[in-house]
């Protein structure tokens, strides 16, 4: 059996991530690290966006940034103007080529397929893989999107649509979401916020190419990438032990009422390497447990009133840019929380805590 001082299960976004980041601050130069990974090679599989509220490692990945961004409902249009914290689009594909250039230069770290070979008893275990378990009556997002490459200029790159909630609703919350990465290539996701349990809403090639030509008016393109995906909105029942920590997705990594993940991860990434030394009496990362509170009171104003939606997020949109973004970008003072809270419509957030 090989061992390792530690383990990271899932070489993924965190698991990358926090190896990469353990690396260039010269933490494995004296300590080994073993990547468990089942994947064969590494390619774009996923388009990470956030709002830039924190700095992190991979500005050199970011494929396009905005300052504006739009809501659309049947209500209307609302755009938002923010230049202190940009709108960032990273491609996982550049992600991993430099993440994994960096770590193949280090001798102590070393990829395997499985843990067959690994004694897992002597290591300290990093965990990004999820557990398999029934999740039917929790909340997900689900998505599919597809990267489209139009021959005239049709898109407006200067500003991104967050949400355009003027589709169909199949009693669930749906809404597109779309990406200009230039003026003839965009990015355009249908995004449904369900329990999953219903697959009619899984038509998501028919939804698309219906979005696309009736409502973007768009005849004419060619698919260039396609991602699909489902994020679970409730925290995952990962067991913690004293050498092992969850990270990324599986360790409560993901803002519950975005499905947020990838700034977090890297905050994540930057705590347990500032605490490496001493990781088994570290107390555990949290993105915020006012935010948990908060995230709970929402899924479940979402899980019984969706068809309130569109108006409550365009409300929160109303509020100032900053404090929105920093909200939903778990950076809020306690002032900021109530500017979004006010937003709310009372009664029903009011029931809903009980
Ligand atoms: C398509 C998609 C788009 C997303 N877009 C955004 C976004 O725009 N913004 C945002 O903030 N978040 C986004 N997310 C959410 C989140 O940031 C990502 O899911 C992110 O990849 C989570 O990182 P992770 O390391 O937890 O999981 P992953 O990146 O999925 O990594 C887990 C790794 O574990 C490996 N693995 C699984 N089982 C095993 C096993 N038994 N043994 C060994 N390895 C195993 C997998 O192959 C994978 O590489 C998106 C998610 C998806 C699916």
């Amino acid at each position: 059996m090989k061992e390792f001082d530690y383990i990271i299960l899932g070489g993924g976004c965190a698991g990358l991530s926090l190896a990469y980041e353990l690396d260039i601050k010269k933490k494995l130069n004296d300590k080994t690290l073993a990547i468990v990974e089942t994947r064969d090679e590494y390619k774009r599989d996923k388009t990470w966006s956030f709002w830039k509220v924190t700095d992190h490692n991979f500005d050199d990945c970011v494929i396009k940034s905005w300052n504006n961004f739009s809501i659309n409902s049947e209500l209307g249009s609302h755009e938002v103007v923010n230049k202190e914290y940009p709108y960032q689009t990273i491609d996982s594909g550049l992600f991993y080529k430099k993440v994994l250039n960096q770590l193949k230069q280090n001798k102590n770290i070393q990829f395997f397929k499985n843990t067959d070979e690994l004694n897992l008893n002597n290591s300290f275990i990093f965990n990004s893989i999820p557990a398999k378990e029934n999740y039917q009556t929790n909340l997900w997002q689900h998505f599919k999107g597809i990267e489209i490459e139009t021959p005239k200029d049709i898109f407006d790159d200067e500003i991104f649509n967050l949400m355009d909630f003027d589709c169909d609703q199949r009693d669930n919350v749906h809404f597109f979401y779309t990406l200009p990465f230039a003026k003839n290539k965009a990015l355009i996701e249908t995004t449904w916020l369900s329990k999953m349990d219903d697959k009619t809403l899984n038509d998501y090639d028919i939804q698309l190419e219906k979005y696309i030509k009736e409502s973007l008016k768009i005849k004419n393109y060619k698919i260039n990438y396609q991602e699909e995906g489902a994020i679970p909105l409730f925290y995952p029942f990962n067991k913690t032990d004293k050498n092992k920590v969850n990270i990324g997705s599986a360790g409560g990594m993901t803002r519950l009422s975005t499905g947020y993940t990838f700034l977090n991860i890297q905050d994540h990434s930057k705590y347990i390497t500032n605490n490496i030394e001493t990781i088994q009496n570290t107390k555990a990362y949290h993105i915020g447990k006012k935010y948990a509170f908060l995230d709970n009171i929402f899924l479940n104003v979402l899980k019984k009133n969706p068809d309130k939606m569109p108006k409550i997020f365009l409300n929160m949109f109303k509020a100032s840019s900053k404090t929105v973004i920093k909200f939903l970008s778990n950076k809020s003072n306690i002032f900021e929380d109530l500017g979004i809270i006010l937003k709310m419509p009372k009664w029903i957030f009011i029931k809903n805590i009980f």
